[in-house]
C-alpha cells in the first residue's frame, strides 16, 4: 500500500465491507462475543513479524489480515456483550477518528487544528452547560465571561483526574508549583474512589497516606455523616484537607454518592469539592435521570467521560471546573516556543493539560451528537438505565439468585445462589461464561462476597439475552459441580 490517494480509496474499501459484516455479525448476535487465544498464537496467525519484516501490505493483502485481526477481537457490539464500561461506539464516532487518522491534526495548539480546536471547546461549553457552568449566550461564546466555568477535553478519566487534584492543589497551595506540595495536604475521597484517584496523589508526590479513606455503606455509596467525623479528625491531627472526593457514579455498583450533601459540606468548610463522574456524568443529558446528579453544581471540578456512556470510541473526556480561573492557574509554566502570549486568532488548551500532543478528540463526540441530537443521546442513556431497572427485577425474582440492590445506572451485580454464595465458586461461574464466549460478563467483590456484574452498555440488550444468560449460567453452574 502506497501513502496515495489511490491506495487509501482501495484499502478502505476492502476494510469497509469486512468492518459492515463485523458490525451486522455482531449487532445480530450471531458468533461469540470474544474468544480468547493464546498471545503467541495470535501474534503467529497475525503474520506479525513478516509484515513488519517485508511490507507490502495491500488492497489483496489486506483481507487475510483483516479477518484474522477481527476473529480475535472483543465484539462490543453483540448484544450479550455486558462487560466493562466503554462504550459500544456508534458508528459516526467512528468516522471521526478515521478522519483524525488521516489528517492528523493535533489540535492543543489552535494553528495545529482550528476546525477540531473550536469543536473541543464547543463541546466543553455544551457540557459545561449541563452541569450549569456556562455563562455564555449561546454554545459557540469563547470569551473568558466573568465566573464562567472552564475545561478541556483529557486522553482519559485518569488524566483528567489528575488534573483536577493539580487544580485543587494550586487553589490551595499556589507555591507547591515551585516550591513542592507541603506535607500537611490530604484529600478526602470514599473508600470506593477509582484507583486513578489514589495513583493522581502518588504521582503528584503526596503518597497513598495522604489519601483519607471516607466510610462507605456495603453497597459502596460514600456515608455523608462519615464525612465530618473524618474531617474533624484529620483537622485534628494538623492537616488540610485538599479536596474531597465524590463517585458519580461508583464503579462496582453503579450507584451514586449524596452529591448535594457532600457538596452542601464542602461549601461550609470551604474546600475544594471534585466529583469523578466519569461513568454517571452523562446522565446530565437526560431529564429523566439527571435527578440522580443533583447538586454536581456545587462542586468545583468535575470529570466526564465521553468514551463511557456517551457512545463515542475510546478515548475522549473531559475535565471541567466551575471556575475557569481555577483551570488556568494549574500548570504554572511557560514554554516560549508555544506559550507566546498571543495577539493570534484561536485558542491553544495545551497549557490546562498534561498532555502536549493531543488527538482531536472533541469530534468524535460532536458526530455521535450530530449523528443522533441531544434527544437521541438521552434516549440512549435512558434506555441502557431502565433496561437494567428491568433486568434487575428479572434475575431479582428467580429463586436461585440474588441481587444485593436496585441500580440507579446501567451496572448490576447478583450471585447465583443455588449452590451457595461461595466466592470461588461465583469467580468460576464468571470465567466459564467468559470461556465459552456466548456472552462476556465481569465480577466484583462487595465487602468481601463475589458477585457477577454486568454493565448494559448496549442498548440492543434485551430481555431475552438476560433470559439466555441466566440460563447459561445455571447449566454453567451445574457442570462445574458435577466436576466436583
Ligand atoms: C473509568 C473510570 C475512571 C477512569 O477513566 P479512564 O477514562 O478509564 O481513564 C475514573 N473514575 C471512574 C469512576 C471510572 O468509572
Amino acid at each position: 500500500m502506497k501513502n496515495n490517494p489511490d491506495d487509501l480509496k482501495k484499502i478502505s474499501e476492502v476494510v469497509l465491507d469486512k468492518l459492515c459484516v463485523y458490525l451486522e455479525t455482531s449487532q445480530q448476535g450471531k458468533k461469540k462475543t470474544l474468544l480468547q487465544k493464546p498471545a503467541e498464537e495470535i501474534a503467529k496467525l497475525l503474520q506479525l513479524e513478516m509484515w513488519i519484516k517485508e511490507g507490502g501490505l495491500d488492497p489483496t493483502s489486506v483481507n487475510h489480515f483483516i479477518d484474522t485481526y477481527l476473529a480475535n477481537t472483543q465484539h462490543m457490539h453483540h448484544p450479550q456483550y455486558m462487560g466493562h464500561q466503554v462504550a459500544v461506539p456508534h458508528v459516526a464516532s467512528g468516522i471521526a477518528d478515521f478522519i483524525h487518522g488521516i489528517i492528523n491534526n493535533p489540535m492543543a495548539i489552535y494553528e495545529m487544528g482550528p476546525a477540531a480546536a473550536v469543536i473541543e471547546k464547543f463541546m466543553v461549553n455544551w457540557m459545561l452547560d449541563k452541569v450549569g457552568w456556562f455563562k455564555g449566550s449561546h454554545l459557540s461564546d469563547f470569551n473568558r465571561l466573568v465566573s464562567n466555568g472552564g475545561g478541556v477535553l483529557t486522553h482519559g478519566g485518569s488524566l483528567a483526574n489528575l488534573t483536577a487534584l493539580s487544580a485543587a492543589r494550586a487553589f490551595i497551595a499556589p507555591d507547591s508549583w515551585t516550591n513542592g506540595t507541603p506535607s500537611d495536604l490530604v484529600i478526602l475521597a470514599p473508600e470506593e474512589a477509582h484507583y486513578s484517584i489514589a495513583r493522581s496523589i502518588s504521582i503528584m508526590g503526596m503518597g497513598q497516606n495522604a489519601v483519607i479513606p471516607v466510610a462507605v455503606n456495603n453497597l459502596k455509596v460514600m456515608k455523608p455523616e462519615a464525612l465530618l467525623s473524618t474531617y474533624q479528625k484529620v483537622k485534628e491531627t494538623g492537616k488540610r484537607v485538599m479536596a474531597v472526593v465524590a463517585n458519580a457514579c461508583t464503579t462496582a455498583t453503579g450507584l451514586y454518592d449524596p452529591l448535594d450533601e457532600i457538596g452542601h459540606f464542602c461549601e461550609e468548610h470551604k474546600v475544594w469539592y471534585h466529583i469523578d463522574g466519569a461513568h454517571g456524568a452523562s446522565a446530565l443529558v437526560s431529564d429523566k435521570e439527571k435527578h440522580l446528579l443533583k447538586g454536581i453544581n456545587r462542586a468545583n471540578s468535575l470529570i466526564w467521560d465521553a468514551h463511557k456512556m456517551m457512545r463515542t470510541s475510546s478515548l475522549c473526556a473531559a475535565v471541567l471546573f466551575k471556575d475557569y480561573q481555577t483551570m488556568e492557574r494549574t500548570f504554572q509554566q511557560k514554554g516560549s516556543y508555544i506559550f507566546h502570549d498571543k495577539a493570534a486568532l484561536g485558542f491553544d488548551t495545551l497549557p490546562y493539560t498534561v498532555e502536549c500532543t493531543k488527538a482531536a478528540i472533541g469530534t468524535k463526540l460532536f458526530w455521535v451528537l450530530a449523528a443522533e441530537g441531544e434527544k437521541g443521546m438521552a434516549t440512549y442513556i435512558e434506555d441502557t438505565y431502565s433496561n437494567t431497572r428491568q433486568f434487575y427485577q428479572l434475575i431479582n425474582q428467580h429463586p436461585d439468585f440474588y441481587c444485593p440492590y436496585v441500580p440507579e445506572a446501567n451496572i448490576l451485580c447478583f450471585q447465583y445462589t443455588k449452590f451457595g454464595t461461595d466466592n470461588d465458586f461465583q469467580l468460576q461461574i464468571r470465567n466459564e461464561i467468559v470461556r465459552r464466549g456466548n456472552f462476556y460478563i465481569t465480577s466484583t467483590e462487595l465487602n468481601n462476597v463475589r458477585y457477577l456484574r454486568l454493565t448494559i452498555m448496549n442498548d440492543l440488550t434485551r430481555e431475552s439475552h438476560i433470559k439466555a444468560l441466566i440460563e447459561e449460567i445455571i447449566k454453567v453452574a451445574y457442570g462445574i459441580k458435577s466436576l466436583e
